[in-house]
């Protein structure tokens, strides 16, 4: 077990100071860090990505350096590399304002792109996504169910417009009537009235902004309830005379309330707009970008990638399966990571705050609380113990025996794991800033372990 340093990104969507819990636990984690109350911190990064890879506290060496000295069988995909990576970044994130509206590409699209624009695709892998909600935590996920958009259509004649004016939405609508809503000829259709509105231009946009806008004003809803009106009306001064403000009449907007949690592979169209949550992603950085954002946009990669599937919020819950008294598990359909909640209490029974013995390595970090952490080996043979508190982050490696003991505030923590061999990011073109080897080396050199924020990353959204 291995107490790591972790990598803070401060994107201008970051909650502020203090009012981000990504800057607190980071604070308390990290003993010699202060916060800036005018900066932003959006995201704390817990994994091996070269855009915000994890170190050993002890000696700065990167935890994917150490994964490649000390070989396992599950993690491995290439003896001779220098840096072997885990599947999944587990992070924690403090949203502010809307993030882009987006879309990740599945591993087969995500290799394509790579190959077509290294630049902007600057890996080869997918990047599932699972939000579990720290505090109420909303986004747009998918596209709304079929009934519902066709509500909106009649509804708001500015989305018709939108959409490709009278005779492309009444194609929409007919075959809507006509097919169930997940037939690839429902599908085909709304991708044509999408592509329509992603390909149309700016100048055209402000007008139906505006149009929208005064239809709510003038009470118009179709299936939109109120704190979406509110959603909207918001993303209208953050983003003026974006055509991201019409995605809420189309995508599902989801109010995940403390303790829920959602999960959404490739191909789905979405954007987080405020809260905290624990994020589980694949270790990749591929992100295609529709709107809402000053960063690189490509619509046309956007429209090939989508699903067009139309659905219930709900099936991008995930529900849990408690597995002990202390442990509840988050598995979504998907390889690349599963998340445990765990909770221990101050009068828990020794035997009963076992972790279970993954046959995999797995992050952990403690969001509350103080106690111990006793490692034992497989045969229950005492390795060390460990005082553990808020802030604190461990790499678990594979088949290690984990029990929280004396318990002084009782403990929260979350623990990302998975089976798969992680990416190959050896050939890989970084992009953004990652931590600097100036920075690394300069604290080697004084042996101080101190890293100032602003040295490890600097990276705008
Ligand atoms: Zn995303």
């Amino acid at each position: 077990m291995e107490q790591l340093h972790c990598h803070v990104k401060q994107y201008a969507w970051g909650k502020f100071g203090e009012e981000s819990e990504v800057a607190r636990l980071f604070a308390d984690g990290h003993e010699h860090f202060t916060i800036d109350k005018n900066a932003p911190y959006a995201e704390l990064w817990m994994g091996t990505h070269p855009d915000g890879p994890a170190q050993l506290k002890k000696c700065l060496t990167k935890l994917s350096t150490h994964l490649a000295k000390n070989p396992s069988p599950l993690i491995t995909n290439n003896n001779s590399s220098k840096n072997i990576h885990l599947p999944f970044i587990m992070k924690i994130m403090s949203i502010r304002t809307t993030l882009s509206l987006q879309v990740h590409p599945t591993k087969e699209q995500a290799k394509r792109l790579h190959e077509r624009d290294p630049v902007h695709y600057p890996d080869r892998n997918h990047k599932p996504e699972l939000a579990y909600a720290l505090t109420r935590f909303e986004l747009l996920c998918g596209f709304r169910p079929s009934n519902e958009i066709l509500d909106n259509l009649k509804a708001f004649p500015s989305l018709r417009l939108l959409f490709g004016g009278e005779k492309m939405v009444q194609k929409l609508e007919t075959v809507i009537i006509q097919n169930t809503s997940q037939s690839i000829k429902c599908r085909q259709a709304l991708a044509a009235c999408f592509k329509y509105m992603m390909m149309i231009q700016n100048s055209e946009v402000k007008g139906l902004v505006f149009k929208l806008l005064e239809e709510l004003s003038n009470g118009v809803r179709g299936a939109v309830q109120e704190n979406t009106v509110e959603v909207i009306r918001k993303m209208s001064i953050d983003f003026p005379n974006d055509i991201g403000i019409f995605s809420p009449l189309f995508l599902n907007h989801m109010i995940l309330e403390p303790g829920q949690c959602c999960y959404y592979a490739a191909e789905e169209l979405h954007a987080y707009l405020s809260g905290e949550c624990v994020e589980c992603v694949g270790c990749s950085n591929n992100t295609i970008r529709a709107a809402m954002t000053p960063k690189f946009i490509d619509r046309e990669a956007l429209c090939e990638v989508l699903n067009y599937k139309m659905t219930e919020p709900e099936d991008y819950l995930v529900h849990p399966t408690q597995l002990t008294d202390c442990v509840a598990e988050f598995a979504p359909d998907c390889k690349d990571f599963q998340l445990h909640k765990i909770n221990v209490e101050i009068d828990q029974q020794p035997e009963n705050s076992q972790l279970p013995a993954l046959e995999c390595a797995s992050i952990l970090v403690i969001t509350s609380g103080s106690a111990s952490i006793e490692e034992r080996t497989q045969n229950d043979e005492f390795v060390s113990k460990y005082d553990i508190k808020r802030g604190d982050i461990f790499y678990i490696p594979s088949k290690q025996s984990i029990r929280i003991v004396n318990v002084i505030e009782p403990i929260e923590a979350y623990r990302t794991f998975s089976y798969e061999i992680g990416p190959d990011h050896e050939s890989r073109i970084i992009t953004t800033p990652s931590i600097s080897s100036a920075a690394v080396e300069k604290s080697q050199k004084t042996s101080e372990k101190v890293i100032k924020l602003d040295e490890i990353d600097v990276a705008i959204a």
